[in-house]
C-alpha cells in the first residue's frame, strides 16, 4: 500500500489541510472525475516500471470548486518493487483560465461576440469528426448592409451588426452554433438531430430581417439572404459544405434577396459551370473572342428599320458558341461585364460611324448597358470618349439597362443618368415590367423609353394577364411621355395588337433576327436606306 505524505502546500492545493489524506485513493478522490483514469495509470506504471510523470489534471476541493493543477511524480527505490513515490504539486490554475481566454479570445469576433471564422470552423471540423447525427451550415449575408456602412459611417455599422447578430442568435437558438464570418456575413451550424429543423430557423431569420432597424431615430430596411447546406449530403468537409451554402445563399440573393435557399444538385452544375466559364471570361477579350450583332429596331407600321440593338456573342475556343443568358451574369459578378461593356460601347460606335461612311443611316444603335456598369464612377466619361473617337452626335446611340440600376446600391445612380443624358444618348429602361417595376422611380429619372419585355408579349393576344400587362405598361409610358419600343414580335397578331395599343416601335424574328454587321448592312440596302 502506498501511503501518501503531502506537504502542506499540497494539501493547501487540494483543500485538504484540515483533513490530510491517509490513503493513495482517498487523494485520487480529490482528482476530476475525467482526469483520475490518467492518473491511476501514471501511477500503476510508476510503480511497474520506475520512472516519472508530469501532468496536468483538474481536482476537485472539498468545497467543489474546481482547480488546475500541475502533478509531477518520481519513483524512488527500484522497479518493481516501488514503495515510494515523490510527487510535487502546482496549482496552475490561474495560468490555465489565461490560456483559455486567450484561446477563446482568438476564437471570437471582438464586436457581436460570436465565434469569428476560425472559431466556427474549427467547431464545425470537430463536429464532422464526430460521427453523430447530421447538421446543416447556414449561411446568411445581410442584404444592402453595405449602403447603410457608407451613408452613415462605421459606427452606424458596428451598431446594425450588434443588432443583426443579437437577432440571429435568438432565431439559432441555444442548439445551435453562430459565428460573425467576415463583413456583413454570418454563419450558424445547427444539428439535425436539434429541436427546430433547419429549413425553420432559415424561414425564421429572413422573418426576424422583415422588421428595420433603428439607428439615431431613423429606421433601416435590411433584409438577408440566406444559403443552407447539409452534412453529408450537400458536402463531407468544411470547405464543401461552406462553399455550398454560400452558392445556395447567392442563388437566393439572385431571387430578389430576403430569402432562403437549400442547396440543389442543379445549383452544383450551376457552380461548376460559373467556375469553368469565368475562368475562360478572364481572357476573352484580350483574345478577341466577342463580336456583335444587331437586331433591326423597326416601325411596327411598314417594317422599315429605324435603328439597330447590338447584342453580344461569344465564341470561346474551348466552350464553344455561348449566348450571353450563359455569360453576362457571371461577367457581372467577378466584374469582368465593366469591361467587356467599354468594348461593346466602342465596337457598335465603330460600327455605326462605318455604316454611316458607307452611306447606311440607321438613326441610333442600342447597347445593353449592366447594373455593374453604372456602378463605375467614369461610364458618361466611357460613352463621350466612344462618341468623340467616332464622330458620333449622342443622340445616334441608346443606352438600355434594366431595373437592377435603379435598386443596386449606387448613391450616385441619379448624377450619373443626369450626365449620361447631358450627352445626348437615348436612355431607356429594358424588359420593363420583368424586374422590380420602381414605378415612383419613373418620374424622377430623366429617360427616354421603355422596352416592353417579351416575356408579356408572348401571351398576346390570348393571355388576359398578358394582355393587361401591355395595357397598363402603354398606359404608363403615354402619361408619362416615354417612347415604348416592343421586343420579340413573332408574329403579325402581335403586331396588330401592339399597333392597337398604339405601340409603333418593336423589333424581332417577325421583322429580322439578330444580324451580322454585313447581313445588317444588305438589310438596310434592301429596305433602300
Ligand atoms: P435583351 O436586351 O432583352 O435582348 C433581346 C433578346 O431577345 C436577344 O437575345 C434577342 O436575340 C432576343 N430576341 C429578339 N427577337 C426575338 C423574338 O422575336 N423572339 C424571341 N424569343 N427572342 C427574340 P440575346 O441576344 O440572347 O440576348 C439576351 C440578353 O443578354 C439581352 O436581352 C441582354 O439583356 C443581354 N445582353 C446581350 N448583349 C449584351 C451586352 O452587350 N451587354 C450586356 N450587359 N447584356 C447583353
Ligand atoms: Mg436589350
Ligand atoms: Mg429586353
Amino acid at each position: 500500500m502506498i501511503r501518501p505524505s503531502l506537504t502542506d502546500e499540497a494539501l493547501r492545493i487540494i483543500g485538504r489541510s484540515d483533513d490530510p489524506p491517509r490513503s493513495l485513493e482517498s487523494v485520487m478522490e480529490q482528482i476530476a472525475d475525467e482526469d483520475r483514469q490518467r492518473v491511476r495509470e501514471a501511477v500503476e506504471s510508476l510503480v511497474r516500471d520506475g520512472g516519472a510523470f508530469d501532468l496536468e489534471v483538474r481536482l476537485r476541493r472539498a468545497s467543489g470548486e474546481l482547480r488546475w493543477a500541475r502533478l509531477i511524480g518520481q519513483a524512488e527505490g527500484r522497479a518493481p518493487m516501488t514503495t515510494r513515490i515523490t510527487g510535487t504539486l502546482q496549482d496552475i490554475t490561474q495560468r490555465r483560465q489565461i490560456e483559455e481566454a486567450l484561446r477563446s479570445q482568438a476564437r471570437t469576433d471582438p464586436l457581436t461576440g460570436l465565434y469569428n471564422r476560425d472559431g466556427i470552423l474549427g467547431e464545425l471540423e470537430r463536429r464532422l469528426g464526430d460521427a453523430r447525427d447530421g447538421c446543416t451550415v447556414i449561411y446568411i449575408d445581410l442584404d444592402r448592409f453595405k449602403l447603410v456602412n457608407d451613408l452613415l459611417g462605421h459606427a452606424a455599422g458596428d451598431q446594425l451588426l450588434i443588432s443583426a447578430a443579437r437577432r440571429l442568435e435568438r432565431c439559432v437558438g441555444e442548439d445551435g452554433l453562430l459565428a460573425r464570418f467576415g463583413g456583413d456575413e454570418f454563419l450558424a451550424v445547427v444539428d439535425d438531430a436539434g429541436r427546430d429543423a433547419a429549413e425553420t430557423i432559415a424561414a425564421r431569420i429572413t422573418q426576424a430581417f422583415s422588421e428595420g432597424f433603428r439607428y439615431a431615430g431613423e429606421e433601416f430596411s435590411i433584409t438577408a439572404s440566406v444559403g443552407l447546406a447539409r452534412h453529408p449530403e450537400h458536402g463531407r468537409t468544411v470547405q464543401q459544405l461552406v462553399n455550398n451554402a454560400d452558392a445556395a445563399m447567392y442563388d437566393a440573393k439572385r431571387r430578389g434577396r430576403n430569402t432562403w435557399q437549400v442547396f440543389t444538385p442543379e445549383l452544383e452544375r450551376q457552380q461548376y459551370d460559373r467556375v469553368q466559364v469565368e475562368a475562360q471570361l478572364r481572357r476573352a477579350l484580350d483574345n478577341d473572342e466577342f463580336r456583335l450583332v444587331y437586331q433591326p429596331l423597326v416601325s411596327l407600321d411598314d417594317g422599315r428599320t429605324f435603328g439597330a440593338e447590338a447584342l453580344i456573342r461569344w465564341h470561346s475556343p474551348s466552350l464553344g458558341e455561348l449566348p450571353p443568358d450563359r455569360f453576362i451574369s457571371h461577367a457581372e459578378t467577378t466584374g469582368d461585364i465593366v469591361h467587356i461593356g467599354a468594348w461593346v460601347i466602342g465596337a457598335a460606335c465603330r460600327q455605326m460611324a462605318d455604316w454611316r461612311g458607307a452611306g447606311l443611316m440607321p438613326s441610333r444603335v442600342a447597347v445593353n448597358v449592366s447594373y455593374r456598369q453604372f456602378l463605375t464612377e467614369d461610364l458618361p466619361q466611357i460613352i463621350a470618349r466612344a462618341l468623340d473617337e467616332h464622330g458620333l452626335p449622342g443622340s445616334s446611340l441608346e443606352l438600355e439597362f434594366t431595373e437592377r440600376v435603379l435598386i443596386e446600391d449606387a448613391p450616385d445612380t441619379l448624377r450619373t443618368f443626369q450626365a449620361l443624358r447631358e450627352l445626348g444618348v437615348v436612355l431607356t429602361i429594358d424588359d420593363f415590367g420583368e424586374g422590380y417595376s420602381a414605378l415612383n422611380y419613373l418620374r424622377r429619372l430623366p429617360i427616354h423609353g421603355l422596352k416592353l419585355s417579351q416575356a408579356f408579349l408572348q401571351g398576346v393576344p390570348g393571355n388576359p394577364s398578358d394582355v393587361a400587362i401591355c395595357q397598363a405598361v402603354a398606359g404608363i409610358a403615354r402619361s408619362l411621355g416615354l417612347e415604348v419600343v416592343a421586343e420579340g414580335v413573332e408574329n403579325t397578331a402581335q403586331r396588330t395588337f401592339l399597333l392597337d395599343l398604339g405601340i409603333h416601335l418593336g423589333q424581332g424574328f417577325l421583322f429580322a433576327k439578330p444580324l451580322s454587321p454585313d447581313e445588317f448592312a444588305a438589310h438596310l440596302r434592301r429596305q433602300g436606306r
